[in-house]
């Protein structure tokens, strides 16, 4: 269905028609008023230019713009998630689900790139926030440890491979990694905040340990109020005493136990460190899914 908001950033929408009437009319009148005719359409054909101008999107693809740290919160070990303000306070970081950003910082004179997928909704207005993992020898993770409110960031963006559509599957598998658990987040929060979005999702999440595990709570919450919507964890080094998860790396045994049944209406999406992406693929092509059914971030 068209958005019906994006012909307000249009800076011609609504002034073809009207031009034509005032010139028309013009001509029926009297060639002696065009002046004032030209003169008007100037004046309302600017403010309509300046209006879709101060409601362009605060991220660019192309061009690096600075984006102001609202807030930062600590949110498990070695992950924050940060809050960066858009330009206006009704904008919402509009991106198709499962993109991602571009975050530039310059260290040692040299431009260091990274991408991260927000997590911040399409009801979320005025900012959009990021979730890091930090890694002790992070470069880019590091510098953002550092920030303090009120500094800037450079992101471009959106950029992305995934072209997600409602009901696009019957059935969603989603297995995610650590903190590939970003875009599958996008992905989720997508579906269950679009009623006419009737796929069931079942998310495989693998992590090291349960303090590792991002979002848990937020995630469990999310499968308590949506019926269509399972979650199952795996450790890698479960607890001792009371955990009713699976053990160890994503398994075939847990893709077949987990996810979707193999079949042409159904997919499976992957998101995590490059390693356990190759190897998932593997494990599911091995099981009989087809490659076009099958996306790795
Ligand atoms: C499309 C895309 C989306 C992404 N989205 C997110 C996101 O939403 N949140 C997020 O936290 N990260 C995300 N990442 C990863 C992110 O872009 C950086 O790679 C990460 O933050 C590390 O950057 P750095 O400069 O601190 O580390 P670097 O200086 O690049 O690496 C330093 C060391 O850190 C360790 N390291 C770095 N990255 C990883 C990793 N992924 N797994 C294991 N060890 C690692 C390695 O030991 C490495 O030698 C995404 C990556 C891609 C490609």
């Amino acid at each position: 269905m068209e958005d019906k908001r994006e012909l307000l950033k249009q800076p011609l929408h609504g002034i073809y028609i009207p031009i034509l009437l005032i010139l028309g009319g013009t001509l029926i009148f009297g060639v002696e008023y065009l002046p004032y005719s030209i003169a008007f359409i100037v004046i309302v054909g600017s403010s309509k230019i300046y209006q879709a101008w101060s409601r362009r999107s605060s991220l660019d693809k192309t061009v690096w713009r600075d984006f102001e740290l609202i807030d930062k919160t600590i949110i498990g070990p070695m992950t924050s998630i940060y809050r960066f303000k858009l330009n206006r306070e009704d904008e919402i970081l509009d991106i198709p689900t499962g993109h991602h950003v571009a975050c530039c910082f310059t260290i040692d004179g040299k431009d260091e790139v990274r991408y991260y997928s927000p997590i911040s909704n399409q009801f979320d207005a005025g900012f959009f926030d990021i979730l890091v993992k930090h890694y002790e020898k992070g470069k880019v993770t590091k510098r953002l440890a550092q920030l303090h409110e009120g500094q800037t960031v450079k992101f471009r963006g959106p950029f992305g491979k995934l072209n997600y559509e409602s009901n696009v599957a019957k059935h969603l598998g989603l297995i995610a990694g650590g903190s590939g658990i970003t875009p599958i987040l996008q992905v989720i929060t997508k579906i269950i905040t679009t009623p006419e979005d009737n796929t069931k999702i079942t998310l495989l999440f693998a992590n090291e340990t349960e303090k590792d595990i991002l979002l848990k709570n937020e995630i469990d919450e999310i499968a308590k109020k949506y019926p269509d919507f399972e979650v199952h964890y795996t450790l890698t080094y479960p607890p001792k005493s009371d955990w009713n998860g699976e053990t160890g790396y994503v398994s075939k045994e847990m893709i077949t136990k987990y996810m979707p049944q193999v079949s042409l209406e159904n997919r499976i999406y992957i998101c995590g460190p490059p390693n356990m992406k190759i190897s998932v693929r593997q494990q599911a092509e091995e099981l009989g899914w087809e490659k076009e059914n099958i996306f790795c971030f």
